[in-house]
């Protein structure tokens, strides 16, 4: 496994595979690795011959300066994992590396769909996420690049701004890991405490609550009751849940339309977020 910290070192290697008409598969992470992480890493195996897997916590899209220093960074296990996974090249950059004094990226047009949800609760996030992941794919240049739906808004945002772009990359879209108590796999969730871990749990069961409640009664009054339990909850502080139109993101005027539910949500001061396909 090859480790670089910078775009030059990287990409005289990724140069030389190139060259041999090796394909490129970019994995881009914010490190404290877990099995969710490992499964892109998989993906990316799978369907490439060369596996990048970046790991840049990237303050461009912290909204929230505590939430970035509080940010896990666990690199050294985070090779391990990454060994272990078969990668075949790590890249860790620093952040004088990725934004030079004079990177100054266009802005995209994400037609709205930055506007809700997550954009609505961390603005600047997913400014921050298309100034990251532009960059990578500009020097790197994947062939493809592997995201999860754990980040769903992420995802479509990452789709939105490669069509705009016209970048040449593949986006492949990851199901969603989890514990087998049904939470989903998130760096963050190292700062729960145990009894925290095995609390999170309910926001998957209240996912599918809505789920086997989708067909029986309507979606306001999916979103009424979930969001009820939330609030009434001493443990929980809900930021938001919704169903929305997968493509869109916005809500829903039929049960025909493809509709997932997503939710945002703090427990003991960590923000957890999951989403799940109602049909
Ligand atoms: P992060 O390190 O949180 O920025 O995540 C890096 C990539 O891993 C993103 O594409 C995430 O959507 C993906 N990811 C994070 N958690 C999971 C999970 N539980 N299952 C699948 N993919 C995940």
């Amino acid at each position: 496994m090859q480790v670089y910290r910078t775009f030059s070192d990287l990409k005289l290697f990724l140069d030389k595979c190139k060259d041999e008409n090796l394909t490129i598969g970019f994995v881009p992470t914010m490190g404290a690795l877990h099995q969710g992480h490992v499964s892109l890493i998989e993906q990316s195996n799978t369907y490439c011959d060369i596996s990048v897997c970046s790991v840049f916590v990237n303050p461009a899209q912290f909204n929230n300066a505590e939430d970035l220093v509080k940010y896990p960074r666990t690199e050294e296990n985070d090779l391990k994992k990454l060994e272990a996974a078969n990668t075949d090249v790590v890249f860790i950059p620093s952040v004088e590396e990725v934004y030079p004094s004079d990177y100054n990226p266009k802005p995209v047009d994400l037609t709205g769909i930055d506007a809700v949800m997550e954009g609505e609760y961390r603005p600047g996030h997913f400014d921050g996420v298309v100034k990251v992941v532009g960059r990578f794919f500009e020097q790197i240049e994947p062939d493809a690049a592997f995201f999860g739906e754990k980040d769903y808004q992420q995802l479509a945002v990452i789709i939105r701004m490669t069509e705009e772009r016209n970048y040449p990359v593949t986006i492949h879209s990851c199901k969603i890991h989890r514990e087998e108590s049904g939470v989903a796999m998130s760096s963050r969730n190292m700062r729960l405490s145990a009894e925290g871990a095995a609390k999170a749990a309910v926001v998957y069961e209240k996912l599918n609550w809505a789920r086997n409640n989708f067909l029986l009664r309507s979606n306001e009054e999916i979103m009424q009751n979930v969001r009820a339990y939330f609030e009434q909850s001493a443990d929980f502080q809900l930021d938001y849940f919704m169903l929305a139109n997968k493509d869109t993101l916005q809500a829903p005027q039929t049960k025909n339309e493809p509709t997932r539910a997503f939710i945002a949500v703090f427990l003991e001061g960590v923000r957890l977020i999951d989403n799940i396909a109602m049909n």
